[in-house]
């Protein structure tokens, strides 16, 4: 700063000296006047360099400066400086964002980048194909007009972007989609779009044979427990010694074709996303007949009653896969409860909701079971499933059924104590009858 001021006003002090030594003779006020005239050069000189600065900012080309002199030499060659490091790291940004987007452009799956009011501010080609998005007339569109199928619409509302949706792409045929918002910075975020017509097609081709083959093997089946049976009824048919045998390939047989059918059911419910023959359903009669098939099943060993009951709280949906899930519920309380306990049906509302419950005074399941129950096949004692009849299958239907009708299975239970299985109803799913 010291070096600034010496520099802006050391030739003030050779003119005031000239201007001292002459004022003896050419008289004070001419010596003044020479003064006051060197200030108004130097003034000019200002005025003319900030005149430059002024013009060259409103253009500014770092090959085209001003050139000046003096203090205005330095703040030209500072200015001149910033501007050149300006300019470099305004390049590496721009390189930068280039290298991301054609990174972004490079992905195998759709990007598109929403603002805070779900308006498009960016996509990559893929995004642009299988959306039938043109980021150039698109570009702050409101994603929800150009992807306009319901379900999307709802997806993007209910700000609950834990699971991807399925979509079937609207402008190419054929097209599977699975679409995933992931929420980033402030209140935007990324719509990620992948095509899965291909794993589509697997997993239909998955689903068709395990449906084939189980079709195939129902006919052998049937006729091989119907002719077991027979030559167990003719007299003499099958030697005493041999009957235990006999008894045991009808089980067997008789298991097998349980399993067939539960895989028949899977398929059935897989092959279609939607309940077959939605209705009211009269839930007092079903409660009726589910206690009336329980005390069937458990021939008396059971006491079962029904417990909490709403009566006039009524259900829609398909009542034949409902009775399906509520009786899978209902023969497992009764499989895994000992002689002489407890079991009670409940139906009951929840909130909104309305929940359908099965509580046993069972064998009870350990917690790290629980997640578990309702994958395929998955048994948390094999040979007791086995023992009653079981196929490994039940809960992962009732799940499909649950999930046909917007519902959830809730499992509380205490090992060695008992267990509720609880299939709990959205409110829209709820009749509230007479
Ligand atoms: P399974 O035909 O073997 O009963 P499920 O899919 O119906 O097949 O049930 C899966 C497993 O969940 C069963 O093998 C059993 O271990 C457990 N489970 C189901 N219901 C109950 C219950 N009420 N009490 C105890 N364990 C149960």
């Amino acid at each position: 700063m010291q070096d600034f001021w010496w520099r802006s006003l050391w030739s003030l002090f050779p003119i005031g000296l000239l201007c001292l030594a002459l004022s003896p003779s050419t008289g004070g006020h001419t010596a003044l006047f020479l003064f006051i005239a060197w200030l108004l050069i130097l003034l000019v000189s200002h005025l003319r360099h900030l005149r430059n600065l002024l013009r060259w900012l409103k253009k500014p080309d770092l090959s085209a400066l001003p050139g000046a002199s003096g203090v205005w030499e330095d703040a030209f060659s500072e200015l001149y400086h910033e501007l050149r490091r300006q300019s470099r790291s305004q390049i590496q940004l721009t390189s930068a964002l280039e290298r991301l987007q054609q990174a972004a452009g490079a992905l195998p799956d759709g990007v598109v980048v929403l603002n805070a009011a779900d308006q498009i501010e960016w996509c990559n080609s893929k995004a642009e194909h299988q959306l039938g998005l043109n980021l150039t007339k698109d570009e702050g569109q409101p994603i929800a007009y150009l992807v306009r199928q319901s379900e999307f619409a709802s997806y993007l509302e209910d700000f609950n972007y834990g699971e991807p949706i399925k979509l079937r792409a609207s402008r190419i045929p054929d097209v599977s989609l699975e679409l995933q918002l992931v929420p980033f910075g402030e209140y935007q975020k990324l719509l990620i779009c992948r095509d899965i017509t291909h794993l589509e097609k697997i997993e239909t081709m998955r689903r068709d044979f395990i449906a084939d083959v189980s079709h195939e093997l129902r006919t052998p089946l049937t006729v091989v427990v119907g002719f077991l049976e027979t030559l167990k009824d003719i007299n003499g048919a099958v030697p005493e010694g041999l009957r235990h045998y006999f008894d045991l390939m009808e089980t067997q047989a008789s298991r097998m074709r349980t399993l067939v059918d539960d895989l028949l059911v899977l398929s059935q419910l897989e092959s279609s996303a939607n309940p077959t023959q939605e209705q009211e359903i009269d839930m007092n009669g079903m409660l009726n007949a589910l206690l009336d098939e329980a005390n069937g099943l458990s021939g008396g060993k059971h006491h079962i009653a029904l417990g909490e009951v709403d009566t006039g709280l009524n259900l829609h949906g398909s009542v034949e896969e409902l009775r399906s899930a509520f009786g899978n519920l209902v023969s497992n309380a009764i499989r895994y409860t000992p002689e002489q306990g407890h079991i009670w049906i409940h139906w009951q509302k929840k909130g909104n909701e309305a929940a359908f419950s099965v509580q046993d005074s069972g064998i009870g399941i350990e917690p790290e079971h629980i997640p578990r129950l309702t994958e395929r096949f998955y048994r948390v004692d094999r040979s007791r499933s086995r023992e009653t009849g079981g196929t490994g299958l039940g809960l992962s239907i009732v799940k499909h059924i649950l999930t046909r009708h917007q519902a959830r299975l809730e499992i509380q239970s205490e090992f060695g104590k008992g267990s509720t299985f609880s299939a709990v109803f959205p409110a829209a799913r709820v009749r509230s009858g007479n």
